[in-house]
C-alpha cells in the first residue's frame, strides 16, 4: 500500500510526498494548466525512486540517497489511482500522465509500460520525457504510438550534453537521439525536444549547431527552459534565454521548427524534478520533523 506523508497545494497544483511498502518515499505532482498554450490537467509522475542518472542541475542528484530502487508497475497505477481518487474529488479530469518527475523512465520501461497500459482507457495522453538511453530505445519503440516523447538534449553537441548529463556509455550520443527521434516520429509518436539554457550552451554557436541538428526533421518541436532554482541543487545560473532564443529564430524555418521559451510553472509547491524528497531525506537525515497526515 502506499500512502501519502505530506502534500503542498497551490491555486494551480498539488505535489505530494508518498511512502511505498518499503517506506522509501516518492514525489508526485499535478497541475490544473490554463491559458499560455497550454490547457488541462497534468500528472508529473516518477518512475524511480530517485534516479541513477545524475543530471547535475537536478535535485534528485543531490538527494542524500539518490537513488535506490525502480518502481514496480503496481506501485506507479497505486499512485496514479490515488491522484486520480483527488482529482475525482475536486471535479477535475486528468488529461495527461507524464513521466517526467524523478527517475529515468527508459530505464525502467516494464513498469511503465504497463501503467500506461492499465489507464489508457481513461487518460487521454501519456508523455515519457528521456534523457535518451541507448540500449532501450528498441523497447521504447514497441511502446504505443499514442506516446507523445520529450527528448532531453539539453546540448548541441555531445560535449555540451555532458556539462549537465554526466557522460556514460549508456546515454544516448546525439546521433543516437537523431536515428530515435526519427524512428519514433516515422511510427506516428510525437516528439519535442526540451533544451535546458545554461551558460554553457547558449553561443552563437550551439544556436547554429542546434539548427543543424533539427535540419534533419522535416518538423520538430523545441521547449527551451532556463535552469530551474532550487535550495538543494543550488544550480539556478542567470542566462539571456531570450538572446539565445531570437538568435535561434534568425536560424530556422518558423513553418517547420516551432519552439518555445517557458518558465515551468509551480515554483510555490516546489516543482522541481525530485526537489520534496529530497528536502525530506535532508530533514529526517537531520532528525527535522516531517507533518504526517
Ligand atoms: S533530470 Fe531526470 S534523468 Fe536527470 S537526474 Fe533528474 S530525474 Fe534523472
Amino acid at each position: 500500500m502506499v500512502r501519502e506523508i505530506n502534500r503542498i497545494e497551490c491555486e494551480n497544483g498539488i505535489k505530494l510526498l508518498m511512502a511505498l511498502h518499503d517506506d522509501v518515499v516518492i514525489e508526485v505532482a499535478f497541475f490544473y494548466y490554463c491559458g499560455s498554450g497550454m490547457n488541462g490537467t497534468h500528472i508529473c509522475m516518477p518512475s524511480q525512486v530517485g534516479c541513477p542518472v545524475g543530471c547535475h542541475f537536478c535535485a534528485t542528484t543531490h538527494a542524500v540517497l539518490p537513488y535506490i530502487r525502480n518502481m514496480t508497475g503496481e506501485e506507479l497505477i497505486e499512485i496514479v489511482s490515488y491522484v486520480l481518487n483527488i482529482c475525482s474529488i475536486k471535479g477535475v479530469h486528468i488529461d495527461i500522465l507524464s513521466f517526467s518527475g524523478h527517475g529515468e523512465p527508459l530505464l525502467n520501461l516494464t513498469s511503465v509500460s504497463r501503467c500506461v497500459q492499465h489507464f489508457s482507457d481513461i487518460i487521454d495522453r501519456f508523455y515519457i520525457t528521456t534523457v535518451g538511453i541507448r540500449n532501450n530505445f528498441e523497447d521504447a519503440l514497441r511502446l504505443s504510438n499514442n506516446v507523445h516523447y520529450f527528448i532531453s538534449l539539453h546540448g548541441s553537441s555531445d560535449a555540451e550534453r555532458h556539462q549537465i548529463i554526466p557522460d556514460h556509455p549508456s546515454i544516448a550520443t546525439m546521433n543516437d537521439l537523431r536515428q530515435f527521434s526519427l524512428s519514433l516520429l516515422m511510427r506516428g509518436s510525437q516528439v519535442t525536444f526540451n533544451y535546458m539554457l545554461t551558460p554553457d550552451n547558449t553561443s552563437l554557436q550551439s544556436a547554429q549547431r542546434l539548427a543543424d541538428f533539427l535540419s534533419s526533421f522535416s518538423s520538430a518541436s523545441v521547449r527551451f527552459t532556463p535552469v530551474f532554482p532550487t535550495s538543494i541543487s543550488s544550480s539556478h545560473v542567470d542566462v539571456d534565454g531570450n538572446k539565445f532564443v531570437a538568435q535561434f529564430k534568425e536560424l530556422v524555418d518558423p513553418k517547420r521548427i516551432k519552439f518555445r521559451y517557458s518558465v515551468p510553472m509551480g515554483s510555490e509547491i516546489g516543482i522541481a524534478c525530485g526537489q520534496m524528497r529530497a528536502t525530506h531525506l535532508k530533514q529526517t537525515e537531520s532528525g527535522g520533523h516531517i507533518k504526517i497526515f
